[in-house]
């Protein structure tokens, strides 16, 4: 089951960090690629597709200039999940969502999140009711959607390497070819 996020309206000079640690989230916790809109971020895409090409995997970055025809044209591909305290609780909802096989899109928002977007989820789903942030409610759905298997992923194609340690840090670097 392939998953996208698309983030609502970024805004470089304040949410730079934010959208980037989404994005790394995203990738690292299983998702396939994120979509972004607000203001295209030149220098935000280049430090995620910096890290895919470090770290590997196929993780893609896209910018979409209208949420609203995203969102409508996903619907056709597949189901909508939109994260927000306010909606549902994840625990009641995860079950029916990792049931049904098709692509999903997810939803996070920033600032204001327009009051449509509530109506053209097929869930609006909450990590607790709770406020906090888009990046923790993110990890904790993907964890949850893929039961843990996100843990054990491989990203091929990584030109650096972990060596998990007890202490230190081992990074392993593979040859130019
Ligand atoms: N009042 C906003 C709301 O609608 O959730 C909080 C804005 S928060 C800084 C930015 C984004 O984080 C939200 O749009 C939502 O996607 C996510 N978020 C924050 N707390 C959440 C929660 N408890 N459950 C699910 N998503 C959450």
């Amino acid at each position: 089951m392939s998953i996208y996020v698309l983030r609502l309206g970024h805004r470089p000079a304040r949410d730079k960090r934010v959208t980037t640690h989404l994005m790394l989230a995203a990738r690292a916790f299983g998702a396939s690629g994120a979509l972004y809109t607000g203001t295209r971020d030149q220098s935000l895409e280049e430090t995620v597709r910096k890290v895919r090409s470090d770290w590997g995997g196929s993780f893609s970055v896209e910018y979409a200039e209208d949420w609203r025809r995203t969102i409508r044209e996903w619907k056709r591909r597949g189901k909508v999940v939109h994260l927000t305290m306010y909606g549902i609780p994840l625990q009641r909802t995860i079950q029916a969502i990792r049931g049904n096989l098709s692509e999903k899109l997810v939803v996070v928002g920033g600032a204001k999140v327009p009051g449509e977007v509530y109506g053209l989820a097929d869930w609006n789903v909450a990590v607790t009711s709770q406020p906090h942030s888009e990046v923790s409610a993110l990890a904790v759905f993907l964890h949850e959607l893929f039961e843990g298997r996100e843990l054990e992923r491989a990203f091929d194609g990584a030109r650096l390497r972990v060596i998990p340690q007890e202490r230190g840090k081992r990074v392993e670097a593979s040859k130019p070819v």
